[in-house]
């Protein structure tokens, strides 16, 4: 059976290219080796797969910064205005970064093109800008390239593409009077081009993502997909086109998704496993199926017992020859190599053993494909008892299981996400006990993240100061921030966050379920990697989390200090899930954990506490029709998390994206007493929302930008805070920036900050009538 994956992670091991990335950008190194950087990952990436057994090898899935952005350039979308910054520079991959990162040189200022999530993934792409008979042309040879490399290497290369509906349908109209689609013609003609080149130099296969075919589409999208894959194949009839799809199923559109005129058809049976049997109905016998059964998407091994059923029946009815094996999507979204990790006290050799990482999945499809076969080598039958052993291991673990939680989980009653009494209650009882003025002001949570508070935790990592030192310290940055912020006049303080690294990895680290890697970076955006922490077992609270350092602030201060927790749905998106267990099981276990850490924090005398919840839109399923299955767990998950205080204690949650207008009615179901969310860089744009739909409780809409370090004025802020004062009752109306102030100098977070207040107080006076 034929093996071959849909992309393999680029950013190196050891984080190899974002190193040599970030270097080159601050001028460290030369063109020259940064390029060198590149051929040595792409190289030691086709030989693992080589060695692994993988048949097809993909090419073109390697990149500096991002797989949309290198589709771009080859077909020569650049927006116009980077065309002095294409004039400016010799290197097509400065171009390349300037449209990634901006450009600020040359007397020239460019914005970069904006960046987005690729579909429910925690990676960003950057979003192609498109114009009104907009004309493309292939510019770069990047693919070319690549290709020719890996034959030069005796790889067999399949070079990979977005397909060019997807790729459309990923971008942005930014003229008005056109559909993106109206470009489709244009935009074929470019592929028919690269596809060309790559036959004259003797490519084969072809793998094209249209990973859009997994969503609703419209009569009019479903047409232009038929036209433009029987217009390939016309062009093409030599060429095997491997068409993939993923992160879901095809449900309604796999009756004519099967009749594309390509050789190979890529299911993801990982997330959309219920599409196998009805594909299995309706394949014409002309399509093969590539079977993406090993998990692109988390990190634990495959059930190759239950893999290799799977197979067997497809085998059982297309014959050998009309399947492939692959992972269920590329595996960009999975870190590189679980040999690298050292076992340690939270990576135990245990849990290790329930582990894949990409190098492992590779072993994984090779294994698979040998194994339905009649005979089986030694090793492989091997190979195929240990990952049985394995299974067990991980079904019957005590490190997974404890009764306790699901016992409590069994328990939650629907009394369990409400609070006591409705907000109209809570709302004067919270003002009496918090005696705050109108507009009170707030921040989000952090203060700087300074260099020195860094190199503080890392000594404290290696042994090189005592936990007593380390302590020491944070307690000394928190004196500071509260009687700065008293000085300040900040209504509701925070403690600064000093004690953290990142806000779901310092609650993973305590809570009991988790692990933490040394190296399982993943790639989110250009030379960003993130390391999510791996949610294997039950999850519980064994102590108090946030107590200490929080009843500290606040036994520095008269004034309110506001706790500050990580929400059950964020832990859970920004981490790797159990496979054994619905996700709104682990949300529930998580969100028990945090009421516990809530009502701590209130019997601590803390009588505001704000429950993060940033990640709650990035949950939302693909398909329309699920969201509110997703919607009304993950909702009650954090109503479960808030709902165990008194009526007077003030819950706050925030938020940090500003399209929120079609979830508003469920982030209002949230019932949070004050909501702080993003609105500053759409200059209150969001709060068309409330317009129509009447926000119910308190809400704090960012009044200025913390994602750049320009100090706004007093003056562009009262415009802001008046403008929301129009659409929500000045009495409900909270003044704040948009976010935490973590990635911020001391210097200009002081200045925006004596601004913000000084905007507050003016207003109050003027607004005082309305109220
Ligand atoms: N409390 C967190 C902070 O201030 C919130 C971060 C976020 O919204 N992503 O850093
Ligand atoms: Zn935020």
């Amino acid at each position: 059976m034929t093996t071959h994956i849909l992309g393999y992670p680029r950013i190196g091991a050891k984080r190899e290219l974002k190193k040599a990335c970030e270097q080159y950008w601050s001028g460290q190194i030369g063109i020259d080796d940064l390029l060198a950087v590149g051929a040595q990952i792409r190289k030691e990436n086709w030989q693992l797969q080589k060695e692994a057994g993988i048949d097809l090898i993909p090419t073109n899935d390697f990149s500096f910064y991002d797989q949309v952005l290198d589709m771009s350039l080859t077909i020569g979308a650049i927006p116009k205005r980077f065309e002095e910054v294409a004039n400016a520079t010799t290197n097509p991959l400065d171009l390349y970064f300037a449209m990634a990162r901006g450009y600020q040189k040359n007397g020239l200022d460019i914005t970069a093109m904006e960046m987005t999530k690729w579909f429910d993934t925690n990676y960003h792409y950057l979003v192609p800008e498109f114009y009104k008979n907009q004309k493309f042309k292939l510019s770069h040879t990047k693919f070319l390239d690549e290709f020719k490399e890996a034959k030069a290497q005796g790889v067999n290369a399949k070079p990979v593409f977005i397909g060019p509906v997807s790729y459309l349908l990923l971008g942005k109209a930014k003229e008005t009077g056109f559909e993106k689609l109206d470009l489709i013609d244009d935009l074929l003609s470019v592929y028919i081009d690269i596809f060309t080149e790559l036959e004259k130099q003797g490519a084969t296969w072809i793998q094209i993502d249209e990973p859009f075919l997994v969503m609703d589409l419209s009569e009019k999208e479903r047409q232009i997909f038929e036209r433009v894959y029987q217009t390939l194949a016309d062009k093409f009839p030599a060429l095997k086109f491997i068409l993939t799809t993923y992160f879901e199923g095809l449900h309604k559109n796999a009756s004519w998704v099967v009749k594309l005129p390509v050789e190979v058809l890529h299911l993801d049976l990982v997330r959309g496993f219920e599409q196998l049997d009805t594909v299995l109905n309706i394949v014409p016998d002309t399509l093969k199926l590539s079977l993406g059964v090993v998990d692109g998407r988390n990190i634990w091994k495959n059930d190759l017992q239950a893999s290799k059923a799977i197979l067997e029946n497809a085998i059982s009815k297309l014959g050998v020859e009309r399947v492939l094996v692959a992972p269920s999507c590329s595996l960009l979204h999975v870190p590189f190599d679980l040999d690298n990790e050292p076992e340690t006290t939270s990576l135990t050799s245990e849990i290790k053993n329930w582990l894949a990482f990409a190098k492992q999945k590779l072993t994984e499809v090779a294994v698979l494909s040998a194994l339905v076969e009649e005979e089986l080598p030694e090793e492989i039958q091997s190979f195929y008892n240990a990952n049985k052993l394995a299974m067990d291991s991980k079904r019957n673990s005590e490190l997974i299981h404890n009764e306790i939680v699901k016992v409590a989980v069994g328990a939650i009653s629907e009394g369990d996400s409400h609070r006591e009494a409705s907000f109209e209650t809570r709302q004067p009882l919270q003002h009496d006990a918090l005696k705050l003025p109108l507009l009170p002001t707030t921040t989000i949570g952090s203060f700087p993240q300074t260099k020195e508070i860094r190199l503080l935790r890392s000594k404290l990592k290696k042994g090189e100061i005592t936990e007593e030192a380390y302590n020491e310290a944070i307690g000394q940055e928190i004196e500071k921030s509260i009687s700065w912020q008293e000085e300040l006049g900040i209504d509701v303080l925070v403690h600064g966050e000093f004690e953290r690294n990142d806000m779901v990895e310092y609650f993973g680290e305590q809570l009991s379920g988790f692990a933490f890697t040394k190296f399982g970076w993943v790639q989110s955006y250009g030379s960003r990697a993130v390391k999510p922490p791996i949610i294997y077992g039950d999850v519980s609270r064994p102590e108090p989390m946030t107590v200490a350092w929080t009843a500290f602030a606040q036994s520095l201060t008269d004034l309110p200090v506001k706790g500050m927790l990580t929400g059950p749905i964020t832990i859970l998106q920004w981490s790797f899930v159990r496979n054994d267990q619905d996700r709104e099981t682990t949300a529930n276990q998580i969100a028990l954990a945090i009421r516990e850490e809530v009502n701590d924090l209130e019997r601590a005398g803390i009588k505001v506490i704000q429950i993060d919840e940033p990640a709650i839109r990035e949950g939302l399923p693909l398909r329309k029709e699920a969201w509110k299955t997703y919607l009304d767990w993950a909702i009650k998950a954090f109503r479960i998390s808030a709902s165990g205080v008194g009526n007077q204690t003030q819950i706050h949650t925030h938020m940090c994206y500003s399209e929120f207008n079609d979830i508003i009615e469920s982030i209002a179901a949230m019932d949070a007493d004050v909501i702080t969310i993003e609105t500053s860089r759409s200059q209150m744009e969001l709060l068309d929302a409330f317009v129509n739909f009447k926000y119910p409780n308190e809400i704090g809409p960012g009044v200025y930008d913390i994602h750049s370090p320009r100090v706004p004025n007093q003056t562009e802020m009262e415009f802001l805070i008046e403008k929301a004062a129009q659409l929500v009752p000045v009495k409900n109306l909270w003044v704040n920036p948009d976010c935490g102030l973590k990635t911020r100098g001391w210097k200009e977070t002081n200045d925006a900050l004596v601004e913000m207040v000084n905007a507050a107080k003016a207003l109050r006076k003027k607004l005082e009538v309305v109220a």
